[in-house]
């Protein structure tokens, strides 16, 4: 309840939290039990909320309440260590914990002056990832490139798209323009190209294990070519969405070096496996790219939204964004030591989310993230063994992470029986997929606390379905 002047005092704000905590903790500790996909119709829970905001203050017990009268019923399970839907989308206490700090410190992050910690975190958090996962050195804040957290994924690319389109549209008609990237790669490729303004978009063809094939993409160069059409952009991606295939960087970066294009790297679910020097045979080539996108969001125990961009040379990037009116202008701008964060994306106004990056790094250590990440791979390898093992049921897809793709091998219809009797459990949930007409199942390992015995659980629940 508000109290004089409308204004809510210190002493009942921490009355509030602490019971919000109290409420926090325990939902954390049930939260493996509730259902994964929730119980409500379409509509349902409209129909619970009045179709008015209040006109007088309600008590804050009353909010609480709500939370699980309403809030809780329509939840899906993204937290649940049942989750092996889409790619995971982490949480973890200390992350969640910084969130709570962050709203009260209440920054707009939109340049150095508008809140100096805002930046600063942030760009010494960011030079901190280039290390743990052996990225590039230039991309150190100290070096031509630098890093900036966005809000998706997709928001990265679409960025890394608009810079190649202004950078290409300053001696070439923009209407001829191409952008080009693998057939499996991220649906947000294609949708950020139609937005940065490419009328042109090709999806290149893939070899056996759903990899970019480097001769397709320079056949279709060329093809281009041919018809008075410009290479601009071309994107490689490090762990696609389908099978966590990943693309050859060297030899599409070569031909992108060739061409003058744009070299954009999608690394948005594996980049945080990189954590694990084993994995980065995968990333071979990254010092010849342009950009690059991976999300903490995904993989490394930090509540959406983090999604981290690198530039390997901030001038092109800065070219294309940059804009001062008068009423942005301040002293430090005009310093070289000074970023403003409004240049590395589009919007101005941006969260401090530099802190929850922050503190899961410190709280887990990175021999801490190092050993989760581990041990959902190892996971994966044990399911895709039972798999291997079970003469009805074949992969599809290489299990290099912890992303197993299976299919039954009499076809359609048996894997359908498969995916409805692992989501009818209420205990595992995947979602099914499809490439050349093929259906398959995709469980994809990742929440912060899937253990073996979660995938005994959804084993159970498969060879049930045989
Ligand atoms: N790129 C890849 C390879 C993905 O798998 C996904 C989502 O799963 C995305 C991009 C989109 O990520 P975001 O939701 O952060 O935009």
């Amino acid at each position: 309840m508000v109290g004089k002047n409308g204004l809510v005092r210190p002493d009942e704000f921490r009355k509030n939290a602490h019971a919000l905590v109290d409420w926090i903790a325990d939902y954390l500790e049930r939260s493996a039990d509730l259902p994964i996909v929730p119980a409500v119709a379409p509509g349902e829970l409209k129909a619970r909320l009045p179709a008015s905001a209040p006109e007088a203050p309600e008590p804050f017990d009353e909010l609480m309440a709500d939370l699980d009268r309403i809030v809780v019923p329509g939840l899906t399970g993204w937290q649940n260590p049942g989750w092996f839907a889409y790619f995971p989308g982490n949480s973890s206490p200390p992350s969640l914990l910084a969130e709570m700090a962050t709203a009260a410190f209440g920054q707009q992050g939109m340049m150095w002056a508008t809140s100096p910690i805002a930046t600063e975190l942030e760009m010494v958090v960011l030079d901190w990832l280039v290390d743990l996962l052996g990225l590039p050195q230039g991309w150190k804040m100290s070096g031509p490139g630098g890093g900036a957290i966005q809000v998706s994924a997709s928001d990265s690319s679409h960025l890394a798209l608009v810079v190649s389109r202004h950078r290409a549209q300053a001696t070439n008609p923009i209407d001829q323009l191409v952008a080009y990237t693998s057939a499996q790669s991220h649906s947000s490729i294609e949708k950020g190209a139609r937005v940065a303004g490419f009328k042109h978009f090709r999806a290149i063809d893939v070899d056996d294990e759903f990899a970019m094939r480097p001769e397709a993409l320079e056949a279709a160069i060329a093809a281009d070519r041919e018809s008075g059409l410009i290479p601009a952009f071309v994107c490689s991606t490090v762990g696609t969405t389908g099978t966590t295939a990943t693309d050859p960087i060297e030899p599409i970066a070569a031909i992108a070096r060739r061409e003058g294009m744009w070299h954009h790297v999608d690394a948005a679910f594996v980049g945080s496996a990189m954590i694990c020097p084993e994995f980065r045979v995968h990333q071979q080539g990254l010092e010849l790219v342009d950009s690059y996108v991976f999300n903490p969001h995904k993989w490394l125990l930090t509540n959406f939204d983090c999604s981290v961009f690198y530039v390997a040379d901030r001038q092109p990037l800065h070219e294309t964004l940059s804009i001062v009116p008068p009423y942005l202008r301040s002293a430090a701008a005009t310093s070289s030591e000074v970023v403003d964060y409004r240049d590395w994306q589009v919007p101005l106004g941006r969260r401090f989310r530099a802190l929850k990056l922050w503190w899961v790094l410190r709280y887990y250590g990175a021999e801490g993230l190092r050993s989760v990440i581990r041990r959902h791979v190892a996971l994966g390898h044990d399911l895709a063994a039972r798999i291997e093992a079970e003469p009805d049921l074949e992969l599809v897809a290489p299990a290099r992470f912890s992303l197993v793709c299976f299919r039954h091998r009499a076809g359609n219809e048996a894997t359908d029986r498969i995916v409805e009797a692992i989501n009818s459990s209420g205990a595992s949930y995947v979602t099914p997929s499809l490439i050349d007409e093929r259906r398959f199942i995709r469980v994809s390992i990742g929440q912060t606390y899937t253990e073996a015995e979660h995938i005994d659980r959804l084993w159970k629940s498969i060879a049930g379905a045989l």
